[in-house]
């Protein structure tokens, strides 16, 4: 049976005996939280409020759980929202709306992950190296530079051998590398220690011009608000080419690549906050803080599926699938009575579903989609629309994403050469010329290396990001355009169409939320308004410092945390604190703050400039 549609029987059987077993031993009835999305989020939040219990004294200390939480979701496939996976119609082939990575600071999910009971080297794979490819072609390749991928390759482990870049893991002059990288501090080992090119146009000087933008990454503090407004109002490119005073071709090379895969978006149109932001937890933070790893398949099957059971046991968590919030209205109950003994029977919202095939009362709603879908709920949702700092939410904007999954009849041995340092290869836009993808960043994923399913035999991955062009095209002109791409990449002759056995094209509109110059400011803190939390990937942007899914996971756990605290209550599961400052970064951020602190009041808006592009005012 289809485990969406399981889940939904489940809860309503599970509903009823529910309200019996309340009755019977006396204890305070949970209250509702209606949790709206089933991705990172809303796991995140309903795992962290499931676990909590209520106690009564007349039962002597007997528990029961504090709330009730329903997960809605509007996608019929499955959990994991952006991140889920499901399977082609035709071939019943395993294919997701894009490959996620998990970074090596992403704490709080490997903690989530490791709370389902799984083990981390079960789920994910090792950190691989990857590739970085520009418009002139490869420019790098990035090691893996922490300590678990030095011991898998000291430990001869074969999997790390054979599967996750090959010539890096056997020549001893990447060990050599790998020693000369815990001499120095981040950003430099990777700065330095990635293996660039030959024939790439970047010279030393270009790489040395990258100084210019130590000033402002010292100055920009991920947890300070005024940190956040003075660089958000400014682009990512304004920044790196006119203040950092970084040359032509290492923006080209390498900055503006690296933008159009994180954010996933060109400089011009990236906030510079978001995109110190996250150049620093992606790659800069720690040693290793750029080595990535992958599910061994996809994230439903192998985590949110055994996630979903693992809450649905615990009795107190219902997950329905295909279940879209249409409308959310007032009950004309203002007051939402925090006295958890006091058994109260009047919820705050009505919740509808489907355009109203069905109805759901909380006292709390925790929001966990993405901007945009909530822009489009907002104009039915009169308790947020009232809310002041909802009015900036018309201004939300997506990244449009296109996952095309190419299964190939034989081995494409042109490309699996191509890719023999590592089975990940990120491309800046406009790679080969191609018009469609002027503005189009791309991943390149050898599966095969990547997942463990037998399903995965010479399967290439090739995720779009801010694709938008791609979305109107046939699945045929998509995966020609992609097969143009990825031969340019390489520089290698063409594939040919025919020797796919299977394809899938996934199109995401607008599912990612773009960080554009002013979107800090829109970004809410986890609570919204009494009853009505929010988490998410875009959700309270100036404090921990994380990205993407780790963001999700880190806001899903601090909205349930606030709710539990409004309750009176305490959940068992705390965030884990970001890695803190390397000490070269501290004494940059202390020096950086010093003169802050001595600039006059006029000029507090000034950024750090390069000496270069300072001299460059007065000749
Ligand atoms: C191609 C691609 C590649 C990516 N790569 C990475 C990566 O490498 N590493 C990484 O960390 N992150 C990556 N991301 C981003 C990552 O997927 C997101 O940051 C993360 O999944 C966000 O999780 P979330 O729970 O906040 O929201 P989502 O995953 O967006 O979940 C929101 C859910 O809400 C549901 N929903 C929306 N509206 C309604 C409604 N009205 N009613 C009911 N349900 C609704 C949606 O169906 C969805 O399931 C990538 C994203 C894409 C698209």
């Amino acid at each position: 049976m289809n485990r969406c549609l399981s889940f939904a029987f489940f809860a309503a059987l599970s509903i009823s005996t529910h309200d019996e077993v309340h009755a019977l031993v006396g204890v305070t009835k949970p209250r509702k939280v209606v949790v709206i999305g089933g991705g990172w989020a809303g796991f995140s939040a309903a795992d962290a409020l499931s676990r909590i219990q209520q106690q009564s004294d007349e039962q002597g200390g007997a528990s029961a759980p504090a709330f009730d939480i329903e997960i809605l979701d509007a996608s019929p496939r499955g959990p994991g929202g952006l991140a889920a996976g499901w399977r082609t119609p035709k071939l019943d082939r395993p294919v997701e709306a894009g490959l996620h990575g998990f970074w090596r600071e992403y704490q709080n999910t490997f903690a989530a992950i490791e709370r389902i009971g799984l083990e981390l080297d079960d789920v994910l794979t090792p950190f691989t190296p990857s590739i970085l490819v520009s418009q002139s072609g490869r420019v790098a390749l990035s090691p893996v530079l922490g300590d678990g991928y030095d011991k898998q390759k000291e430990e001869g482990s074969s999997k790390s051998d054979s599967t996750f870049g090959g010539g890096l893991a056997a020549d001893p002059a990447s060990l050599v590398t790998s020693r000369l990288a815990e001499l120095l501090p981040p950003p430099l080992d990777l700065a330095l220690l990635s293996e660039f090119e030959g024939d790439n146009p970047l010279a030393t000087v270009d790489r040395l011009s990258g100084i210019g933008a130590l000033g402002a990454w010292a100055d920009f503090e991920q947890e300070d608000p005024k940190s956040w407004e003075r660089y958000d109002n400014i682009s990512a490119e304004n920044l790196f080419k006119s203040i950092a005073g970084v040359t032509p071709v290492l923006y080209n090379e390498l900055v503006s690549p690296l933008l159009h895969v994180l954010p996933m978006t060109p400089g011009y149109d990236c906030s510079a906050a978001a995109a110190l932001s996250c150049l620093h937890v992606f790659a800069l933070q720690t040693r290793g803080a750029f080595d990535v790893r992958w599910c061994r398949g996809t994230i439903t099957e192998k985590i949110f599926n055994p996630w979903s059971e693992q809450l649905q046991e615990r009795g107190n968590v219902y997950l329905r699938g295909g279940a879209k919030v249409t409308a959310i209205t007032d009950l004309e109950n203002d007051d939402i009575d925090v006295d958890a003994s006091a058994n109260k029977n009047n919820p705050s919202f009505r919740v509808s579903l489907n355009d109203g095939d069905d109805a759901i009362d909380a006292d709390c709603i925790v929001f966990a989609i993405g901007g945009t879908s909530l822009k489009r709920l907002l104009p039915a949702c009169p308790p947020l629309a009232k809310l002041p700092q909802t009015k900036a939410w018309k201004n939300f904007r997506g990244v449009t994403c296109v996952a095309v999954r190419l299964f190939f009849e034989t081995e494409p041995l042109l490309l699996k050469e191509a890719m023999k340092d590592s089975p990940v290869v990120v491309c800046g836009a406009n790679v080969g010329e191609i018009p469609e993808l002027s503005e189009t960043g791309f991943c390149i994923y050898d599966l095969e290396r990547i997942q463990d399913s037998k399903d995965v035999v010479s399967a290439f991955e090739v995720d779009f990001f801010r694709a938008d062009p791609l979305t109107s095209l046939t699945d045929e002109e998509v995966v020609r355009i992609t097969l143009n791409a990825v031969t340019a990449a390489f520089k290698i002759p063409p594939i040919h169409e025919n020797s796919l056995a299977d394809l899938s094209v996934v199109r995401a509109r607008d599912a990612v939320s773009h960080f554009c110059v002013g979107s800090a400011s829109w970004s809410p803190d986890v609570k919204l308004s009494e009853g009505l939390y929010i988490c998410g990937d875009w959700i309270d942007r100036t404090g921990h410092a994380s990205w993407s899914t780790e963001k999700s996971v880190v806001t899903g756990i601090q909205a349930a945390a606030t709710l539990a605290d409004d309750f009176k209550t305490k959940t068992d599961i705390g965030v884990i604190p970001a890695a803190p400052d390397t000490p070269q970064l501290s004494a940059l951020r202390q020096f950086a703050r010093t003169i802050r602190g001595i600039t006059p009041s006029v000029l507090k808006d000034m950024k750090p400039q390069a000496p270069w592009t300072f001299a460059r005012r007065f000749f």
